[in-house]
């Protein structure tokens, strides 16, 4: 204590943190209140089947409308999200919301036939509640099991792989669907892979955009492996229809890319398959 330490002294005015982390700082204290605040929203990117160009799903990508800054990319705010509590909160928000999204587009009745996938940080596939929390999902949305999917990274996974591995036995138990995501960015191989019950493998767009000769040697042979562990295969990032055509030629089953569509707000999907489904009393 400054007073007890000589008398009148003075303790000089040290900064508490570095300039350096001041900026992170604020953005984490402004992202304790965006959620309350109806900053946060989910933006949904469809995934099309190569073969017809048909749109059967879509992936919740969370934005963030900072009142100041604008729109926050989620590669900016998810690390700080991380490494905080925060992203317990984000991530039952995008789970509740997807879900209840999903069932909006899907009407009462009718069944339009898409899925939603969501992406999950490895905190909240280590934390025990996030099975509960997609049960909570889906019983209070009436959202089909089969219609949502997790998305997870290798890194995701491997942080922790025999917890990992048992959360996500529970997810397949009750039916959701199992995405590995960014696949081709990590060290595990496909066939350590295989004691995750994934049914998706997202090929990530810095092997589709690759551009060195062994790019196709290496996108058939994931895309042969993914087929024979009778995953479905999803690429991302592509750009050019010549790419399209390519992948499907390999055996890709469907595509993400800004070439099909870029990320949408709920209320244009809603129009989008109104569109697309007619017959479907979704609306
Ligand atoms: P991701 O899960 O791999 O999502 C795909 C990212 O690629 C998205 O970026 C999407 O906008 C972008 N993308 C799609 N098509 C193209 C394309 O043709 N070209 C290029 N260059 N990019 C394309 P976004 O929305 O900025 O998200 C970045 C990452 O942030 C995501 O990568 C995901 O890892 C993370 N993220 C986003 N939303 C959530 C969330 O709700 N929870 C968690 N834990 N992570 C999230
Ligand atoms: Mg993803
Ligand atoms: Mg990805
Ligand atoms: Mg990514």
């Amino acid at each position: 204590h400054a007073k007890r330490q000589g008398g009148n002294r003075i303790e000089p005015f040290r900064p508490a943190f570095k300039t350096v982390g001041t900026d992170k700082l604020h953005l984490e204290s402004d992202l304790r209140r965006a959620l309350e605040r109806k900053e946060m929203g989910l933006a949904y990117q469809p995934i099309v089947r190569l073969e017809d160009g048909e749109i059967v799903g879509f992936e919740a990508l969370m934005r963030w409308e900072h009142p100041r800054r604008g729109a926050i990319p989620p590669a900016e705010f998810i690390p700080i999200a991380e490494s905080s509590d925060l992203i317990f909160a984000l991530g039952l928000f995008a789970i509740e919301q997807a879900a209840s999204d999903l069932k909006d587009w899907q009407g009462d009745v009718g069944e339009v036939p898409v899925s939603v996938s969501v992406n999950i940080s490895s905190a909240q596939l280590l934390r025990n509640d996030l099975c509960n929390d997609v049960r909570a999902a889906l019983t209070k949305t009436g959202c089909k099991p089969h219609h949502l999917k997790l998305e997870l990274t290798e890194s995701v996974v491997m942080e922790n792989p025999e917890q990992a591995a048992l959360v996500l036995a529970r997810m397949g138990e009750i039916g959701i669907g199992l995405a590995l995501d960014d696949f081709g960015t990590g060290h595990s191989s496909l066939a350590y892979l295989t004691r995750f019950p994934f049914d998706t493998l997202k090929i990530d767009q810095s092997l589709v955009r690759d551009t060195s000769d062994k790019r196709a040697v290496l996108l058939r042979s994931i895309i042969t492996m993914a087929k024979d562990l009778d995953m479905k295969v999803v690429a991302e990032g592509i750009e050019h229809d010549e790419d399209a055509g390519e992948l499907f030629e390999m055996g890709c089953d469907f595509g993400q890319s800004f070439l099909f569509g870029p990320a949408m707000r709920a209320p244009a999907i809603k129009q989008l398959l109104r569109e697309r489904f007619p017959l479907s009393k979704a609306s």
